[in-house]
C-alpha cells in the first residue's frame, strides 16, 4: 500500500505512476502484473485500457486503486475485480457466482456454429454467465436458447448478460440440475446442446486464483473429474432432436474417457482442439 502513496509533496500520483507502483506490487502474484494494473486503473477510470493508455496517463490516479491492487495481490481474479470479462468478442458481466469465461472455450462456439449453423433450439447445460449460449445466439438470429444451471445466483448473472447483449428475447434461463431425475422434463429437444460441465479432479492442484475464488461447483467433478460426464452425456441422446449435435468441453487429457462414455450411450464423437493445440471439446452425434 505504502508504495502507492504519493512521493511528491502536495500532489497525488498520476495514472502512469500509480500503474508502475501497482505493477511492482503485483509482480509476485501475477505473470501479467503490468497488464493487471492497467486493467484495474482503466476500470476505475471508466474507460477502456486503450483509451487510458492513449489519453489518461498524466491524469490524477483514480481513487481505490490501492485497495483493488491488494485484493489482486490476494489472488482475486481481475475479472471479479472489474466485474467484466470479454468472451468471443462480447462483453460479459461476471461475479464470483460464475466461472470466468475462458478464451479456450471459444472453440466450442466455433465448433457449434460450424456444425449446426441452422440450429433453431439451443440448450446450454451449466450455463454460468451464459457465455457459451449467448455467444452462439449472437450469431444465430433465428434461434431460441435455454440455459440451465443449478445455481440461482449464476442464472441471475446469465439473465443480466442476455439483457445487456440485447439477447433477452432469444434466451431463457431455468434452474435445473442434471443429477436430479426429471430435470429436463418439459424442456423438449434441441438441435444444439452446449455444455462446459465441471471436469477438474477433486483435489487437483489449481492456481490460487481459480482454487480460492472461482465456484467449486463449476470446477470439481469427482476424483477423476468425470462424474458430471457420466451423468450428463448418457442423457444427451434423449435431448437431441433428429440430426442434432452436442458440443461438450473436456479437460485436455479426458478425450478418450469422455468419448468412451458417449460411445456407451450411442454417441459418436469428433475431437476439437483449442488454439494451444490441446484437446478441448467433443462434438457428439447420435450414431
Ligand atoms: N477450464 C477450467 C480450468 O482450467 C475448468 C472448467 C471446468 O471445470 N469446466 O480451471
Amino acid at each position: 500500500m505504502s508504495r502507492l502513496r504519493s512521493t511528491r509533496t502536495g500532489g497525488g500520483l498520476t495514472v502512469a505512476e500509480a500503474i508502475r507502483a501497482a505493477a511492482g506490487r503485483l509482480s509476485e502474484t501475477s505473470d501479467t502484473a503490468r497488464l493487471d494494473a492497467e486493467l484495474l486503473a482503466a476500470h476505475l477510470l471508466g474507460v477502456s485500457r486503450a483509451e487510458m493508455l492513449l489519453r489518461h496517463m498524466r491524469d490524477a490516479a483514480p481513487h481505490g486503486l490501492a485497495a483493488l491492487v491488494e485484493r489482486r495481490a490476494a489472488h482475486e481474479p481481475i475479472a471479479y475485480l472489474t466485474g467484466r470479462q470479454e468472451f468471443y468478442g462480447l462483453p460479459f458481466i461476471v461475479t464470483p457466482a460464475v466461472l470466468i469465461p475462458r478464451g479456450d472455450s471459444e472453440v466450442l462456439v466455433e465448433a457449434a456454429l460450424e456444425e449446426k449453423p441452422d440450429a433453431r433450439r439451443v440448450l446450454d447445460c451449466g450455463t454460468g454467465s451464459g457465455a457459451l449460449l449467448l455467444a452462439v445466439l449472437s450469431r444465430l438470429g433465428e434461434a431460441q436458447g435455454v440455459g440451465i444451471d443449478s445455481s440461482p445466483a449464476a442464472l441471475e448473472v446469465a439473465a443480466r448478460n442476455a439483457e445487456q447483449l440485447g439477447l433477452r428475447p432469444q434466451a431463457r434461463f431455468v434452474e435445473a440440475d442434471w443429477h436430479r431425475a426429471g430435470w429436463a422434463g418439459g424442456l423438449g429437444q434441441f438441435d444444439l446442446i452446449l455444455a462446459n460441465p465441471p471436469y477438474v479432479e477433486t483435489g487437483a492442484e489449481l492456481d490460487p486464483d481459480v482454487r480460492d475464488h472461482e465456484p467449486a461447483s463449476a470446477l470439481f467433478a469427482g476424483t477423476d473429474g468425470l462424474d458430471d460426464y457420466r451423468v450428463l452425456v448418457p442423457q444427451l441422446p434423449g435431448l437431441l432432436a433428429p440430426g442434432g449435435v452436442s458440443v461438450v468441453e473436456i479437460g485436455y487429457r479426458q478425450a478418450a474417457a469422455v468419448r468412451a462414455i458417449g460411445s456407451g450411450a450411442g454417441l459418436t464423437a469428433q475431437l476439437r482442439q483449442d488454439l494451444a493445440g490441446r484437446d478441448r471439446a467433443l462434438v457428439f452425434r447420435v450414431c
